[in-house]
């Protein structure tokens, strides 16, 4: 039952063939796992999911995507999984949602009576299929912002069990050692007993996305940095130059364009090390949260 429950999960469509990114399902999911287990809330609204999920869109999803809940609202009922249902309603012209009968009626939608009795039999589940949610969709370095949005609340040590379980160990290792263990946006280079602190290596194009644990699709960065980098606040062109997105705002905003908009990154040891101009330009395109 729960192999299942989570294979159905695993079959929805996320990722078009060419990669591109598309996290409105998942993201509508996680806020719905959320109702579910912290007010038993079967059904969703759609009004509260709009005020919810869409700006979760905005933040999560790549530049310009269109940002309304209503698409995985009515989409994710024709997904071959059978897990979602949705209430009866009328379709527009293009055979989409009616955003104004939506709001107006205050529609509901929400899980399949089958798993809402797989989540009532074994409530952990709940929990399993958020955390194959995150892995198969976002970044490790957003998993926790995404959590605390939604407002799902996990242990701590099953999230780090899931990352541990399908990452390169040596990943980390060699990329940071490629770029001579500092951030190639800003060279911080903090050591505590030997050992690189708060530095980590970035994959250019996400692990879930199919970038694979290789040099060439990895960037050595600090937090802040890795942070930005995965919410397309910054990218890196095929010149190896840094990117800074026009939505960045803020004193920090404004230092951040400054001191590295269109600088060259601190480039690894050799050129067999350079990143793989493909994951660089699926970046630009998926991620940056503007036009390189
Ligand atoms: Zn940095």
């Amino acid at each position: 039952m729960a192999d299942d429950l989570l294979r159905r999960f695993d079959t929805i469509r996320t990722f078009a063939k060419d990669g591109k990114l598309a996290p409105h399902k998942p993201l509508l999911l996680l806020y719905a796992l959320a109702k579910l287990k912290n007010e038993n809330a079967e059904r969703i609204v759609f009004n509260d999911a709009e005020d919810a999920v869409s700006p979760l869109i905005q933040t999560y999803g790549p530049f310009r995507a269109k940002t309304t809940v209503a698409y995985p609202f009515v989409r994710l009922a024709n997904d071959k999984s059978n897990i979602w249902w949705i209430e009866p309603h009328q379709k527009n012209a293009s055979g989409d949602l009616s955003l104004v009968e939506a709001r107006d009626r205050r529609l509901q939608a929400g899980f399949s009576d089958e798993v809402l009795a797989a989540f009532k039999a074994d409530p952990k589940l709940i929990d399993n299929v958020a955390l194959n949610l995150l892995e198969r969709n976002f970044p490790p370095s957003l998993h926790q912002d995404i959590l605390e949005a939604v407002g799902l609340y996990l242990g701590n040590d099953e999230i780090e069990a899931v990352i541990r379980r399908k990452r390169d160990p040596r990943f980390r290792v060699n990329v940071l050692s490629a770029y001579y263990e500092q951030c190639c946006v800003c060279k911080y280079d903090i050591k505590m007993n030997g050992a690189a602190v708060a530095l980590e290596a970035a994959h250019i194009k996400m692990h879930s996305a199919g970038g694979p644990d290789e040099i060439n699709n990895g960037l050595s960065l600090c937090v802040i940095h890795h942070k930005l980098f995965d919410l397309g606040a910054i990218t890196v062109d095929k010149l190896m130059k840094v990117r800074v997105s026009e939505r960045v705002v803020g004193d920090w905003g404004r230092k951040l364009n400054d001191e590295f908009h269109e600088k060259e990154i601190s480039l690894p040891r050799s050129e067999a090390m350079l990143p793989t101009p493909q994951y660089v330009q699926w970046h630009n395109e998926q991620i940056f949260k503007g036009v390189v």
